[in-house]
């Protein structure tokens, strides 16, 4: 939770700025605010950074992928393509858009591969909803290919991978359009929040329109302009927009600490027999928010999880059976079980995900372990987490 380890004065002055003028709405009153629009600043600096035309601040991670579906265009009715490991709120996305999820295969990218992809699209598919998992990009030359190849829209759920490029592009900017997530754990926080980036005006807008009512927000005086689309309340507020703003103006300093960090703790797992790595399409673009390595086999990385906690050392992942990232957790939706009925009760599952098989992501997820990285680590520090692991995983293997 690299953001939150630098919380201090710089989020306070951004949060006073706003409890000073009283005007907690990012839009209009332009007389109480003197000059603050925090959630504008918020979208200039992630704009900036990411290199997006277009970025706009939402309530949420999870509005910011509603709203990424809804400016593309998929909605009721309509198959995407989505991965097994991933947080909850992809999966609930789509269906809250009306939307029928069809789970695909992931690989040592931890990503869903172009391979499969393939194998799991029929001609009823109109998309797919990437998740970039664990802090880095996915295989974007390849998925970007098999989607054209077969016609499908790309949408980007970069929830847990801001400041992840693949050669020199942000996430977020491969497809149609992507999200973001400022909630508690990711690279930098908001408390709550997200962001929708686009480099075409035309989704930019339709997000924008969709985020707050299907108000446009043409000319300076939200209420009098027109109203293009229906919409719904994703709107963030200036108090969290401060927050992430003086967190965006940290993100190089947290990256610089979580890459030093990370390299520290690699070298040392590097030479333990048994480990290897995630597959990273591109190394230089991660965010190196996480350490994702693998052992031989599912029944040894349980075995290690069980060693570190027997040692006592915390902050390794073990998403398989104890985190709420896998389909295997997924019971409610195995059984569709919803508050109130969804599209997907009445136009049906297109797979039978109580039985669906996954055997390459089963592999893959249970072999996986994932240390999330310290940015505030002093070298002594990562050296002995990563030192704690490797003797965990000698202890095991032998
Ligand atoms: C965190 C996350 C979200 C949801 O973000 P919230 O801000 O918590 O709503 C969506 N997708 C992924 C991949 C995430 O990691």
């Amino acid at each position: 939770m690299p953001g939150t380890e630098l919380f201090g004065d710089e989020e306070r002055k951004e949060v006073n700025d706003v409890l000073n003028t009283g005007c907690l709405f990012r839009y209009n009153h332009p007389e109480l605010r003197q000059g603050m629009w925090k959630a504008k600043e918020l979208e200039v600096e992630v704009a900036h950074f990411t290199g997006a035309r277009y970025a706009h601040a939402v309530s949420s991670g999870s509005a910011a992928v509603a709203c990424a579906l809804a400016a593309a265009g998929i909605g009721h009715g309509d198959e995407v393509i989505v991965p097994p490991f991933t947080f909850m709120a992809t999966i609930e996305a789509v269906l809250y858009a009306g939307a029928l999820p069809v789970f695909a295969e992931i690989d040592e990218t931890l990503c869903l591969s172009a391979e499969g992809i393939r194998q799991a699209a029929t001609d009823k598919t109109k998309a797919v909803l990437l998740v970039h998992m664990c802090g880095a990009a996915a295989d974007m030359t390849a998925i970007q290919q098999v989607c054209r190849e077969l016609n499908l829209l790309l949408v980007e759920d970069a929830g847990q991978a801001l400041g992840a490029f693949y050669q020199g592009t942000s996430v977020g900017l491969f497809g149609v359009c992507g999200a973001f997530s400022f909630d508690f754990f990711k690279i930098t926080t908001a408390g709550e929040g997200g962001l929708f980036i686009t480099n075409d005006e035309e989704v930019y807008k339709k997000a924008d329109t969709y985020s707050d009512h299907g108000h446009s927000h043409v000319g300076d005086n939200r209420g009098m302009e027109p109203h293009p689309y229906l919409g719904f309340n994703y709107r963030i507020s200036e108090l969290h927009a401060a927050v992430g703003l003086a967190q965006m103006r940290k993100i190089d300093r947290i990256l610089a600490g979580n890459r030093k960090n990370k390299q520290i703790i690699k070298d040392i797992l590097q030479d333990v027999p048994g480990i290897t790595f995630r597959h990273m399409p591109d190394p230089q673009g991660d965010s190196a928010t996480f350490l994702n390595f693998f052992l031989p086999t599912t029944a040894q990385a349980q075995q290690v999880v069980a060693e570190l906690a027997a040692t006592g050392v915390g902050g390794v992942n073990y998403w398989y059976t104890n985190m709420y990232h896998f389909i295997n957790q997924w019971d409610h939706l195995k059984e569709l079980r919803s508050a109130a009925p969804l599209a997907i009760h009445h136009l049906g599952a297109p797979q039978d995900y109580q039985n669906l098989e996954l055997p390459k992501s089963q592999e893959v997820v249970g072999r996986l372990l994932s240390l999330g990285i310290r940015t505030t680590w002093t070298d002594e520090e990562a050296a002995a987490t990563g030192q704690a692991i490797a003797a965990a995983v000698r202890k095991v293997l032998g």
